[in-house]
């Protein structure tokens, strides 16, 4: 399942803020209520590496409920890069 963080910034009040949602999806601005602003930048977050003690987890999200995204560990690595290299080379 995609899982995005998306940034926006209000042109009406120069406001900024981030939010995590399964799609890249207008908002509205949490300062001003100004409707339905597009997000300026998407971040893909449908995989992701976290840490688990001293190893790296890459962590894919299966599905989206009411409550947010649901992650699953793909793999675990000894380090970040390998993580990184393993997220790169799909
Ligand atoms: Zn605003």
């Amino acid at each position: 399942m995609p899982w995005f963080r998306n940034h926006y910034v209000c042109t009406v009040c120069e406001g900024h803020w981030l939010a995590e949602a399964a799609e890249s999806d207008a908002a509205n601005c949490p300062h001003c209520r100004t409707f339905d602003v597009a997000p300026y930048r998407s971040e893909d977050f449908s995989r992701v590496i976290d840490r688990d003690g001293t190893r790296f987890v890459v962590m894919q999200c299966t599905k989206v409920t009411k409550r947010g995204p649901n992650w699953r560990a793909v793999k675990r690595f000894d380090t970040r890069e390998a993580a990184r290299a393993f997220l790169a080379g799909r």
